[in-house]
């Protein structure tokens, strides 16, 4: 089995490439779908993050208030690390599991998508690191039409991120993105035909 870390800045397309890969055959493990599932009710990181943000982040549900947490940690940098060293560890435990499970079951290729999987140090869980790259104005264009966000909002969070080449540094394959959907489908098939060799 092959496990694949496809990480990538905002709008590079990583959703786009893990979508090509689950319809050639790939299992896809989505690491944001993991964080949420990581701080249900009951478990221990929930009472972490109650102990060191307060009952304030508790929705009526039970459930952690994301949107609350996420005021709290958007503009201090130290509580965004506190909540970063209680949740981390608990998605890479999840995803290491999960990851043996389809071991188990005999999968042939994983693909663990995960925006900061470079910055996580989550890159244990996989054999190979891709990355998605899409230059600057590309990614604002598509950045802008997907979310309506402003383009200085969007360039702020691009220049909050790792760059393009500290990325790539890291990167076994580098997936360029600047050109139209059937071009990056057609660079995946091709990688995905390699990796099937
Ligand atoms: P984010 O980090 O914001 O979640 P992402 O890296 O997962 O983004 P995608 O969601 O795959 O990126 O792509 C961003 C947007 O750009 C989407 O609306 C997607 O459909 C579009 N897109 C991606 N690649 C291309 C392409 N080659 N041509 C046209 N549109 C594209």
């Amino acid at each position: 089995m092959k496990v694949i870390g496809l990480t990538g800045g905002i709008g590079s397309g990583k959703s786009t490439v893990s979508r090509f890969l689950g319809e050639m055959g790939a299992v896809v493990l989505d690491a944001d779908k993991v964080g949420h599932q990581a701080y249900q009710p009951g478990t221990e990181t929930w009472k972490e993050l109650v102990a060191a943000f307060g009952e304030d982040i508790v929705a009526s549900d039970s459930t952690i208030d994301r949107r609350k947490l996420g005021a709290i940690v958007f503009a201090d940098p130290e509580a965004l690390a506190r909540l970063n060293r209680i949740v981390h560890p608990r998605m890479f435990d999840m995803m290491k599991a999960r990851i043996e499970e389809y071991r188990g079951q005999g999968t042939e290729v994983i693909v663990l998508e995960a925006a900061i999987l470079l910055e996580a140090n989550w890159t244990p869980l996989v054999d190979e690191v891709w990355v998605t790259v899409a230059s600057e104005s590309t990614v604002v264009q598509r950045t802008r039409e997907r979310t309506g966000l402003p383009e200085e909002q969007i360039k702020a969070r691009i220049r909050s991120q790792l760059s393009n080449e500290e990325r790539s540094q890291q990167a076994k394959v580098v997936i360029t993105n600047d050109g139209d959907l059937e071009e990056l489908r057609v660079k995946v098939e091709e990688l995905w035909q390699e990796l099937r060799k």
